[in-house]
This record gives structure tokens, sequence and C-alpha cells, in this order.
């Protein structure tokens, strides 16, 4: 089964992550120190506010201590307060949400900024360097990043490398862990035992921690919802513990049309939601079989942002040496993340970048929502697969959090400034004239000034790596 598979290639990433960990002491980087927040407003810009249909033409925003204050067609501006003009041409939107990643390096961090994401949720293998003090570093304006929030990644056994919860007690302690050390969700794995996955449920529930995750084989999706999962981290976990497996003579078969609705009505009896990152199936589908296609991942002119170690890793990945062809049923993911759009279920963009090769930080998340828009769903409600609707599934869990997701008052000022319309081009979300993050203004000078730094500090980790090993050649 590719799911199986996939969970083993990941291990072999983490060994190889140890091994080239002397290549990614990159040398230290020349970037703009983190702006101040400020009192600004933005005049003249069209709102996409996101929590109603359609758009606000020449409207006024104003933000003041990381909060819009308030949205009006014309504002008085307090005196002192810094004024962009967006001169009747620029759109302003909610900055935008990547809902399942395993970006944790400080540079990954600077590049979502940099490509108009203010939210990440990192999903599991964090070191505790990034939960523990990245995330206070971001919040506090130590750092330049988006909102961390991050999920404990717990298995059945250590062969994927997450912590093991064999039993009840191991539950607890977990749960207790995850909620002491500031992680805001559980995610469960493939091979937790049911007792286990129970005992993780009750306990979660208890500490008030989400529950997100995978398919766990030995539960079902079906369970696993009914015990209080609240989000699926990739549509295709109903592939692995939902639809009925394909028969050995084609185990790549998509399931039937008819199967859907199913799972359809089962998310929307539990009010769950599930991660519709397509761009990560849709790149394991690419190289499946193939690896000249990771190597020309390899030469993309986005991976000049993959942190070095991962340029190592990726080859070693094992899809490209797979058999068959998955596109039947990506297909049918695209058409069940249709349906479930149609249906009303909660959908959130989210990437899997950079753990899966072809998916550079942010970058994904744009190509995501293009792949949306490609499934049948309007750019309006891909838009809301990574604003609204992760503000809303975030509150539902944490209801002390800001609002986000939303141009709105009282919401925290996390935004986006383009330059044309993203309604019929999301393309220009990824390259914002500016990005607001908790009431601080990185202007595009300052975004571009710090992607240099991050290829320049890459290229160089390159070249030391080349040279380290002509040297151990001679
Ligand atoms: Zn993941």
């Amino acid at each position: 089964m590719h799911s199986r598979f996939r969970r083993r290639a990941c291990r072999a990433l983490f060994a190889c992550l140890a091994a080239v960990a002397a290549v990614a002491a990159a040398p230290a980087l020349a970037r703009p120190a983190v702006p101040e927040q400020e009192t600004l407003a933005f005049v003249d810009v069209h709102v996409l506010p996101m929590d109603r249909p359609g758009v606000l033409h020449n409207h006024s925003v104003l933000v003041d201590g990381g909060r819009i204050v308030a949205v009006a067609p014309s504002l008085e501006i307090p005196e002192g307060a810094r004024v962009v003009d967006g001169k009747g041409r620029a759109w302003l939107l909610p900055g935008l949400a990547d809902m399942h990643n395993h970006a944790h390096a400080p540079q990954d961090q600077e590049l979502l900024l940099a490509l108009g994401i203010t939210t990440t949720l990192h999903m599991g293998e964090a070191p505790n360097s990034f939960v523990g003090r990245m995330r206070h570093a971001v919040a506090n304006g130590e750092s330049a990043g988006p909102r961390i929030l991050a999920a404990l990644a717990v298995d059945g056994s250590p062969r994927y490398g997450h912590l093991v919860v064999a039993d009840a007690g191991d539950a607890q302690a977990a749960v207790r862990l995850a909620s002491r050390n500031g992680y805001d969700f559980i995610k469960v794995y493939n091979t937790l035992s049911a007792p286990a996955f129970e005992a993780l449920a009750r306990e979660a529930r208890e500490h008030g921690v989400g529950l997100v995750g995978h398919g766990v084989k030995d539960v079902g999706l079906q369970r696993q919802l009914e015990a209080g999962q609240s989000l699926v981290a990739h549509a295709e976990e109903f592939l692995y513990a939902f639809f009925p497996e394909p028969s050995d003579a084609d185990p790549n078969a998509a399931p039937g049309e008819e199967q859907m609705q199913g799972a359809i009505s089962l998310l929307r009896r539990h009010g769950a939601t599930v991660v519709a990152d397509l761009v990560t199936y849709e790149a394991i589908a690419r190289q499946w079989g193939r690896p000249e296609v990771v190597e020309s991942f390899l030469r993309s002119p986005e991976s000049r942002y993959l942190p070095p170690q991962m340029r190592v890793c990726w080859p070693r990945q094992g899809y490209s040496r797979r058999d068959g062809s998955l596109d039947a049923r990506l297909q049918f993911l695209h058409r069940f993340t249709k349906a479930m759009d149609e249906a009303g279920v909660p959908l959130l963009s989210g990437t899997d970048a950079p753990s899966i090769p072809g998916l550079v930080t942010g970058f994904a998340l744009h190509r995501n929502l293009a792949a949306l828009v490609e499934a049948g769903l309007t750019p309006h409600a891909a838009l809301a697969t990574a604003t609204r609707t992760p503000g809303e599934f975030l509150r539902r869990h944490r209801p002390e959090l800001p609002l986000t997701g939303v141009v709105a008052g009282g919401a925290r000022a996390d935004l986006l400034l383009v330059a044309t319309d993203p309604l019929r081009d999301l393309a220009t979300l990824a390259s914002p004239l500016g990005v607001m993050a908790d009431g601080r203004w990185y202007p595009r000078d300052d975004l571009e000034a710090r992607k240099a730094a991050i290829r320049a500090a890459y290229a160089a980790a390159a070249a030391s790596a080349r040279e380290a090993e002509a040297g151990a050649a001679r």
C-alpha cells in the first residue's frame, strides 16, 4: 500500500536528515529587523473580507496594536499613523494559513511570511526548539514568521519516528506533555492500537487538546470521528482507512463514485474538517515511478528555497521507484474534494511541505489553491480553505485565540496586499506587495531581502558541501 510505503520513506528521510546535519550549518544571514507593531491605515484598497461573499471596493482598513480596528469606505486616520495607499488598484485580504506542513527551519518561517502565509500548523516531528523557542520568538516579535501552531504526533510504534503511545497510561502522559509543552493538537498516526486511540481521545477531550490526524488502521475513520477526532489530516486518508481496499489485481484503483456519499455523511454528522491537500497526492503521483521528475524538482527555481538537507533527502525518498500510476486515485481525490465542498464539509488548505519531494515550503500552498480551482472549487471557496475556514477551525478548539482569516473589526491584523484581483487569478497571492503579520508591516522590499538572504545562505551551504565532498574524494 502507498500509505505504508510512504511512512517507511519518511523514516528513511529522518535518518538522512541526521546524516547531513552538518550541511545545514549555513552562514549567518543578513536579514532586516522585525518591524514594530504600529498604527497603520490601508486606504483606497479593494477588500476581500472573506466573512461574507463579495468585495468591499475602495475601502480603508485601520490597524492598531496588532488588531484590525476599523473597515470602512473612509476613515479618520489618526495622527502619526503610517498610510499604505492602494490608489484604487491594490487588493487587501486576510493572510493565508497552511494547515498541514513540516516546515520548522527559521528560513522556512520567513519564506512562509514572504509568500503571504501568516498562520502555520506544524503537523509533527518538529524539534523541541521549534515549539518551545521559535514559536515564542515569533509571538514576541524577535523573529519574523507566521503565527505558529503545532501538533504532537503519536503512533503505535517507533518505526516512523513518532512518540509511541502503547496504552492508556501512555495516552494520559502524552496528552499532559503536549498540553504542558504548548502543543495545540495531538496528531494520531497509522499504527496506534484501538485501546491507545480510545484513551487518547478520552484524555484529549478532558484536557481540551484537539485531536487530529491520519486514519488509524486498527480503528478506521468512522470510529475515529465518532470518538471526537475533529480533523482528517489528508483527504487521501479516506483511501487508507474508510473506502474499501482495492483488489490485489489493481492496488492503485480508485474507489467507486458511489463510495463518496458515505464519507461525506460521516463528516457532516460529526462536523469534522478535512485538510484538502490535493498538492500532496499530486506531487506523489507525478513522481511515482519517475526519478527524472524528482531531478526536475531539484532544478526548479523554487528549489533555491529548499533547505540543503532536503536537497539531499528528496532523491532518497522512494516514490520514484514505485510501479504503476496513481492518476486514477488523484482524479478521484479531485472529485471527492469538490463533492465535500459542495456538501459544506469544512476544508482546510495544507501541503505536507517540505517532506514530500516537489513541495517547497510556501510555494506548495499556492499550488494547492490552484489545484482546488482545477478540481472545480470557485476561487472564493478555494481562498476560504486558507483564510476563513482555518480561522473558524482554530477558534472552535481554542476559543481564546483571536479571530483570524477575515478582514473585520477585532480580527488579528494578519493581512496580504496584492496588485491584482485574486478572484480572477489566485496566482497573484504568491507575489505580495506587502504582508502584515500580527500588526507588523513587511513591505515587498523587506520580503524580497529575506528571500534573497535565504537563497544566498542555501547556495553557500551547497557550495561548501560540494567542497567537502571533493575534499573527501581526494
Ligand atoms: Zn504531514
